[in-house]
C-alpha cells in the first residue's frame, strides 16, 4: 500500500503513514485526513526520522564516577607508555635511596583487559589519545557497572 499524506483536521498538522486508522493528529489528537499520495523523498525522510527517534528512545544514560573501575585492552603502545612510566618513577625513587617497583609487570587478565580507574586512565594516557596518535589501547573500552547499586556513588569529588 502506497503512503499517504494526513493531515490533522483540527491543527492542520501533516503526518505520513501507510494506513492511518485510528492513529490521531500527534500534536492535538484531532482526526487525520488523507490529503494526497506522498512523494519519494518524503516517504524516506519521514522513515529515517522515525528510525533515529527509535535510536534516541533506545539510549540509555548510566551515571559513572571517575573513581570507578574501567576494562581496556591495551597495545604494545600503551604498554610501552606504562612501562616508560614505571621506568621515570623508579630512577626517582633510586635517586632518593629508595628500592623502587622492579621490573615493568604488565597486568593483563585471561580475557586481555587491563583494570583502571577512569580518573587514572584518563590521567595516564590523556596525552597519548588524538586523531593521527597510535591508539594506546583499543577504543571499545568497558564500564564496569553495578546494577544492584541502587545508590550510585555520585556524591564523591576527588580521586
Ligand atoms: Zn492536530
Amino acid at each position: 500500500m502506497q503512503h499517504h499524506v494526513f493531515q490533522c483536521l483540527d491543527c492542520d498538522h501533516q503526518m505520513i503513514g501507510r494506513d492511518m486508522d485510528g492513529r490521531l493528529c500527534e500534536r492535538c489528537k484531532g482526526w487525520l485526513n488523507p490529503i494526497r499520495h506522498a512523494t519519494a523523498v518524503e516517504v524516506n525522510d519521514y522513515l529515517r526520522e522515525k528510525a533515529r527517534q527509535k535510536r534516541l528512545a533506545a539510549m540509555k544514560e548510566i551515571p559513572f564516577n571517575l573513581n570507578e573501575i574501567v576494562k581496556v585492552k591495551l597495545t604494545d603502545h600503551g604498554h610501552e607508555i606504562l612501562k616508560q612510566q614505571h621506568d621515570e618513577l623508579n630512577v626517582m625513587i633510586h635517586a632518593r635511596g629508595g628500592k623502587g617497583f622492579g621490573e615493568y609487570q604488565p597486568k593483563v587478565d585471561a580475557d586481555g583487559y587491563t583494570t583502571f580507574q577512569l580518573w587514572s586512565l584518563m590521567e595516564t594516557f590523556g596525552p597519548y589519545i588524538g586523531m593521527c596518535k597510535d591508539e594506546p589501547f583499543n577504543i571499545n573500552i568497558k564500564f564496569v557497572v553495578n546494577e544492584s547499586k541502587s545508590v550510585r556513588p555520585t556524591e564523591q569529588t576527588s580521586p
